[in-house]
């Protein structure tokens, strides 16, 4: 037999496959919503000035070479890192209890993660499971999978309200077996924009404190969401604060437009200082067989970004500019459709739903004819990156959703 003869073929990536459409499209007013990626309002890649200032920097740094890093990461880049997803005066910090690798952007960091309690995480009586979001980012699927931890779901969304499932969602988080592992977005979430307020924080974080769960946060939009860096921190100091056993997956892929980059970090907080001691110690086997060394040039850069404090104020300006932007856009959306377009249906969750990515609510028919007739790719959910529209499309695609949902 051939040697590759059972190897089924896979299916293409289907956010890929519809970049791909998009650019074979020569129609004028094309529109990529699909894209999990930031563009200004000209729809170009955007590199963030601070970026460019950074960049400057190293070049001219007669101290930078090439060779490798520590095994857990550049130190003053994984140190600032948790400072700015924890907070300077975190309590976890303060008593050295916090871990901090540095990993291949927030993909490699769940997927250290998942390793991690993969190996050495006491699964109670539900088994080696974790819970999952309905729905989710779709890699958390295959990440947990790739290391025999099998995902299940949540109630998260409701259809319905186009808003949070909260009470299916408590109901799972009481009915679970103690000591299971909840994957929470910490903000933005992806895909709905649908995040929990404060409050449901509070009663999220009471009922997983109660049943001795394990929160597993997915961090990839710090600053994105509402342009503030300690806004969208809030849930994770929190549950750090009233002592929620977690972990943190970073990410510096759009809150710095570092796509390419790959930077990142997973940071466990430990309850004492000595058992972090211990995960460290495991935690840099794992990485040494996994990828060895992290790289380099992505952390020098978002570590002169955290630590400059130049540099820090020039970073929160840029993020301002793009949550600012997308924001806008969000009421400018609204404004379309319920003022002048009198669109129907309630188009509020528009405004209230968070970061890169908005639920509209439409079905799969009205999300393929957008495709089909108007040029407008998206995922067929429904999910449309709010960062693909600008003051120059927004109306073409206003006209176009209100021609399909009637
Ligand atoms: N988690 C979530 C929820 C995401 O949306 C993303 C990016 N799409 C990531 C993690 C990881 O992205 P990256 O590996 O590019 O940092």
């Amino acid at each position: 037999a051939e040697t590759w003869e059972e190897v089924p073929l896979a299916p293409p990536d289907s956010i890929f496959k519809l970049t791909a459409a998009y650019k074979a499209d020569s129609f004028p007013q094309k529109i990529n919503l699909g894209v999990g990626a930031y563009r200004d309002d000209d729809s170009k890649p955007w590199v963030l000035p601070v970026v460019k200032k950074a960049t400057e920097l190293l070049l001219t740094d007669p101290d930078i070479d090439h060779e490798y890093l520590p095994i857990t990461g550049l130190p003053q880049f994984t140190s600032a890192a948790a400072k700015l997803i924890l907070g300077r005066d975190s309590p976890a910090i303060l008593e050295d209890r916090v871990v901090s690798v540095q990993t291949i952007s927030g993909t490699g960091a769940n997927h250290l993660g998942a390793l991690f309690l993969s190996r050495y995480y006491r699964f109670g009586e539900g088994g080696k499971k974790v819970w999952l979001s309905d729905p989710t980012w779709v890699n958390h699927f295959a990440i947990f999978r790739n290391v025999q931890i099998e995902p299940v779901t949540y109630p998260y969304y409701d259809p319905a309200t186009i808003g949070l499932a909260f009470e299916p969602f408590l109901e799972t988080l009481r009915s679970a077996a103690p000591r299971s592992v909840f994957l929470l977005h910490a903000c933005a979430h992806n895909p709905t924009g649908v995040d929990p307020t404060r409050e449901q924080w509070g009663q999220i974080c009471d009922i997983i404190l109660e049943k001795g769960h394990y929160a597993f946060f997915d961090c990839a939009y710090q600053g994105f969401a509402s342009g503030d860096l300690d806004n969208d921190a809030w849930a994770v100091r929190e549950f750090v604060k009233r002592g929620v056993p977690l972990l943190v997956c970073q990410s510096f892929a759009k809150n710095a437009g570092l796509y390419g980059e790959r930077v990142g970090a997973m940071h466990v907080v430990a309850p004492t200082e000595e058992a972090a001691d211990r995960v460290k110690s495991q935690l840099s086997v794992l990485q040494r067989s996994e990828i060895s060394n992290p790289p380099a040039h992505g952390a020098r850069l978002v570590s002169l970004i955290l630590n400059e404090p130049v540099l820090f104020a020039q970073w929160k300006e840029d993020i301002k500019t793009m949550a600012h932007r997308i924001i806008e856009m969000r009421k400018e959306l609204h404004k379309l459709l319920t003022e002048e377009l009198k669109t129907p249906g309630n188009w509020d969750h528009i405004v209230n739903q968070i970061g890169m990515f908005s639920f509209t609510g439409i079905s799969t028919e009205a999300s393929q004819a957008l495709t089909e007739k108007a040029h407008i790719y998206l995922t067929t959910n429904g999910r449309i990156s709010m960062a693909g529209l600008n003051r120059k499309n927004i109306r073409y695609f206003a006209e176009n959703l209100d021609k399909v949902v009637r």
